[in-house]
């Protein structure tokens, strides 16, 4: 129960969308056994879609883990469509690096070690497209630097901005995570309610945020 859907509408969505290739299921398996949040498999989908459609040539990443969210974009761009995405924890880089290296993706996806929050003031270089899945209290503080780095025109998806549906309803917020919840709610209400993003807040997973920037 992810408190975002029903369980049959997850599941009939999930039963009918294409499987996964036998790689991407093995980083499945391993990140459930190992409690690695990667993204569920309707966003995984929504991704894919919104590449074949948006055709990105530079994709920046906040939150790799093992690499599946970045194979999956990769494998969905043209062949010569690249993806810089930034990792805190040394364990994950080294994991998703063979990851990589497995998919003959190593040359098509740039890694950085780093905190986000280090590493997005000195990042050079332009973005059209920009998937965010790290730290969710720290989706505010990204997003000065997103502005500058992300083309007119170009998109941001954010991922988990319903966490286990504690942004909607104070009812099922736990105490520890009373700060995520206000920082997320701030986060949503700024890219819904300013001139420069056209946001949609969709329920699929535990909540994904899409947003458009305007062009000039
Ligand atoms: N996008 C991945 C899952 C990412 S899980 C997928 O779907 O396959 C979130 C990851 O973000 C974790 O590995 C965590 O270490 C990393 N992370 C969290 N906060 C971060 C930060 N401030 N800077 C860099 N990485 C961060
Ligand atoms: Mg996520």
């Amino acid at each position: 129960m992810s408190n975002i859907n029903e369980d049959y509408i997850e599941d009939y969505i999930r039963e009918v969308i294409k499987e996964s290739s036998v790689f991407l299921k093995k980083l499945e398996e391993y990140a459930h056994k190992n409690h690695i949040p990667i993204i569920h498999p309707e966003v995984a989908q929504f991704l894919k879609v919104l590449i074949k459609i948006k055709k990105p040539k530079e994709i920046l990443e906040i939150g790799t883990a093992i690499g599946y969210s970045a194979i999956v974009m990769a494998e969905a761009m043209d062949s010569y469509g690249k993806i810089t995405t930034i990792e805190r924890r040394e364990d994950m880089i080294n994991l998703a690096q063979s990851n990589f290296t497995e998919c003959n993706l190593i040359e098509r996806i740039n890694v950085i070690h780093g905190d986000a929050n280090e590493v997005l003031p000195k990042l050079q270089g332009s973005f059209d497209l920009i998937f965010l899945d790290a730290a969710k209290s720290k989706y505010m503080d990204f997003l000065p630097y997103f502005i500058n780095n992300l083309t007119s025109g170009g998109v941001i998806i954010s991922d988990n901005v319903l966490y286990k549906g504690m942004i909607a309803n104070d009812d099922l917020v736990v105490r520890r995570q009373k700060t995520i919840v206000r920082r997320m709610r701030e986060y949503l209400d700024y890219i819904c309610n300013n001139e420069i993003f056209e946001s949609s807040i969709i329920p699929i997973g535990d909540g994904v945020a899409l947003t458009y920037k305007r062009e000039d």
